[in-house]
C-alpha cells in the first residue's frame, strides 16, 4: 500500500501531516484541491454575482481531493474517491459532470424570481503566509459545480439534492465534520 492510500481520507491530523514538509524537494507550500460550500444569491437562475464562502476549516479539510507541493508538483495526498461520500473513483464523475441539481427560473410555490443556492464548487488553495483564501474553479451553471441546497427568498420553498450532492450516490451520507 502506497503512502497515499495508508493517509485514507483527511482528518486534521493527516492534513497537517501532508502539508508539513514535501517528501521529495522539502518545500513547505502547497496547492490544495477541494470541495467546499459556496452560497451563490441567483435571479431568474443566473447567478447574481461569485457569492460568498460558506464553509469552516473542518469542512475545507473534509473536502480536500488532492494536495501537490507547490516546488515540485510532487503528490502529497490524492485521492480518485467522492470528497463527499467517499465512493471510490467518484471523484472524476464529479469533477467532470453538471449539477443533477438545477436551478428553477421562478420558485414554483411563489412565482418569486430570486432564490438562494449553497453548492459544493471546487477550489484551490495555496497554504502558507497569512489566512489562506480559496478560490473558486467552477461556479453555479459551469461543469464540476454541484447544488447541494435551494431556498426561495420571498417563501418558505426549499429543496435539497438527493443522496451525494457530488456524485448522485443514493442515501445515506456519511456526515459531515
Ligand atoms: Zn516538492
Ligand atoms: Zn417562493
Ligand atoms: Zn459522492
Amino acid at each position: 500500500m502506497d503512502r497515499q492510500q495508508a493517509m485514507s481520507h483527511l482528518d486534521e491530523a493527516a492534513f497537517e501531516r501532508a502539508i508539513s514538509s514535501c517528501a521529495k524537494c522539502n518545500g513547505t507550500t502547497f496547492d490544495v484541491a477541494t470541495y467546499v460550500d459556496r452560497h451563490l444569491p441567483v435571479m431568474l437562475g443566473e447567478r447574481n454575482n461569485d457569492g460568498r464562502w460558506a464553509h469552516d476549516g473542518e469542512k475545507l479539510i473534509d473536502g480536500v481531493y488532492r494536495i501537490t507541493c507547490a516546488g515540485c508538483g510532487a503528490a502529497a495526498y490524492d485521492s480518485p474517491d467522492c470528497p463527499r461520500c467517499h465512493r471510490a473513483g467518484a471523484l472524476a464523475e464529479a469533477l467532470e459532470t453538471e449539477s443533477r441539481l438545477v436551478v428553477p427560473k421562478r420558485c414554483p410555490t411563489c412565482k418569486g424570481t430570486e432564490v438562494g443556492v449553497v453548492g459544493f464548487a471546487p477550489a484551490t488553495v495555496r497554504t502558507g503566509a497569512g489566512k489562506p483564501s480559496p478560490s473558486p474553479n467552477a461556479l453555479l451553471g459551469e461543469v464540476g459545480f454541484h447544488v447541494i441546497a435551494i431556498a426561495c427568498d420571498s417563501c418558505d420553498w426549499a429543496i435539497v439534492a438527493e443522496g451525494c450532492p457530488l456524485c448522485g450516490k443514493a442515501p445515506p451520507l456519511r456526515p459531515r465534520p
